[in-house]
């Protein structure tokens, strides 16, 4: 990761558009450190949720999309419902994610990125997750063929997992939320 000193001056003018245009008001935070302090999954991140949060407000797009937090984040929303500013960190979390995608940034944990990226394309394809589908394509793009074996083994037998995909009303609404908003950030 880059690890240059970074100021609010050195920051991309492009990212902070595009956070203004998700609404995410990263420039009210003053640092209390709630967000952190709540955080179940801080201590494995690089950078801390506080961080993220300045970072974000200094521009320094680079940091935070090399970063490994932005995959470990389990987007639990603790932090979000800390914060007394009501910045909703757990959507910033995600605006990093897809956004280190599109400008095709290698993830700093390949795996997530992976499975992320599979997650989503089941959601546009069946407007849900189709749970097998999505699993096969995590691991035919991860090679990760045994990995978490038994615990699938386990859910298939107590029927949490059906073979086959089911389907919802209103995909043509989910592929529009997919195809729209963000496409014009791209490099
Ligand atoms: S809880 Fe909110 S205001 Fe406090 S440091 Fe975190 S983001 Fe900033
Ligand atoms: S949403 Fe992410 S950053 Fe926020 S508390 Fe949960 S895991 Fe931590």
């Amino acid at each position: 990761m880059n690890t240059e000193p970074i100021s609010p001056e050195s920051g991309s003018k492009k990212f902070l558009e595009k956070l203004k245009t998700m609404e995410v008001d990263v420039h009210s935070c003053y640092q209390c450190g709630r967000c952190s302090a709540g955080c179940p999954v801080s201590e494995f991140f690089d950078l801390n949720v506080m961080e993220v949060v300045r970072l974000a407000a200094y521009g320094a797009e680079e940091r935070l999309l090399t970063s490994k937090t932005i995959w470990l984040c389990a987007a639990c929303e603790t932090c979000a419902s800390r914060c007394p500013n009501d910045i909703e960190i757990a959507g910033l979390m995600d605006v990093l994610r897809e956004l280190a995608l599109r400008k095709g940034i290698r993830p700093a944990e390949e795996r997530i990125a992976i499975f992320h990226d599979c997650f989503l394309g089941s959601i546009k394809h069946w407007g849900r997750a189709y749970e097998v589908g999505m699993i096969g394509a995590y691991k035919l793009r991860s090679r990760d063929f045994m990995g978490d074996m038994k615990l699938g083994l386990d859910m298939f037998k107590k029927g949490k997992l059906s073979l086959k995909p089911h389907s919802i009303q209103g995909k043509s609404e989910i592929r529009q939320i997919f195809s729209g908003k963000g496409k014009e950030y791209e490099r």
